[in-house]
């Protein structure tokens, strides 16, 4: 049976905004000495300013509806920040053969035109030479119609509790912090850089957020627990990978919250440290 004070341990932690689903994700919890997370919407607020829109030859609006428009079914970040700085409706029947390359971008016909929007990869699997940007932020590149068409750059901010959620981990004891993200490894070093935290791997793909995580399972020891922290629909695999998978709620995609065991329901990042805290405390109430 369930020692009762695992109840209580969960009660505690709800009330907080954590929501544990069971009991024994608090041992493994209390157990956590790695703590692994993605960027864009754990750390970051994924919600962006487009910056600075560089086009060849079609006009800046036109490349932003381009953009609005052929990722208007998908639900990254970067998405909803276009949709948010085009500012129109969209007339979803102009878009047709959607479809998103995880951890790469999207490609869909607007008006019949094809276009594709992503990072440098996907340009790369499209065989479009792109024009490399050495701004700092994260880059959307545009091939309309097969064309190169420039690109379009967003800056992303952390959440406001970002740096504070890494020193309270490390204050509590945690070994080792580490950044997977898909986004360049310019954004993903100075982020990191701004977090404090010293282990930082970029531009992976879902299954690379996996082998990443599983060679971190191999460095520690067997009564040392690896926690995951993500939000996208890419980050669901690494979530059931980790010891611990623990995702963001309020941003987070269905696909994370379902295979998390901990869902934080405000998105703060702080309360990954708190929760730690609140099993430890539980596991030595019962032992
Ligand atoms: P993170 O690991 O930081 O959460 P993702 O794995 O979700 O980031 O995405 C990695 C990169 O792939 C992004 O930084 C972006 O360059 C590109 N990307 C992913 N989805 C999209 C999209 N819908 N539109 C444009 N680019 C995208
Ligand atoms: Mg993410």
């Amino acid at each position: 049976s369930i020692p009762l004070s695992f109840f209580a341990g969960i009660g505690g932690a709800s009330n907080q905004g954590v929501l544990v689903k069971g009991s024994n994700y608090l041992e493994t919890l209390a157990q956590t000495s790695y703590v692994v997370f993605d960027k864009t919407g754990t750390m970051t607020q994924g919600v962006f300013e487009v910056s600075g829109v560089h086009h060849n030859e079609i006009s800046d609006e036109k490349l932003l509806e381009y953009a609005a428009l052929a990722e208007c079914s998908s639900s990254h970040p970067i998405s909803k920040s276009l949709q948010k700085a085009y500012g129109k409706p969209i007339d979803r029947n102009r878009v047709t053969d959607i479809e998103e390359v995880s951890g790469n971008g999207v490609t869909a016909k607007v008006d019949g035109i094809s276009v594709a929007a992503g990072n440098a990869k996907l340009m790369k699997r499209l065989g479009i030479s792109y024009q490399e940007c050495h701004h700092v932020g994260t880059v959307i590149h545009m091939a309309v119609d097969g064309k190169y068409e420039g690109h379009i750059l967003i800056s992303d901010i952390l959440k406001p509790h970002a740096k504070e959620a890494i020193a309270e981990l490390k204050k509590a004891g945690i070994k080792k912090t580490v950044m997977l993200t898909g986004d360049s490894k310019r954004v993903a070093d100075q982020v990191a850089k701004e977090l404090g935290i010293g282990e930082v791997y970029s531009e992976l793909l879902p299954a690379d957020k996996v082998s990443k995580v599983e060679e971190l399972l191999h460095q520690k020891s067997e009564k040392e627990k690896l926690a995951f922290v993500g939000d996208g629909i890419n980050d669901a695999p690494v979530l059931s990978r980790a010891d611990i998978g623990i995702a963001m709620g309020a941003l987070g995609s269905d696909a994370a919250i379902e295979a998390a065991d901990i869902v934080l329901m405000d998105d703060d990042p702080l309360k990954i440290s708190k929760a730690i805290k609140i099993a430890r405390k539980c596991i030595h109430i019962v032992y």
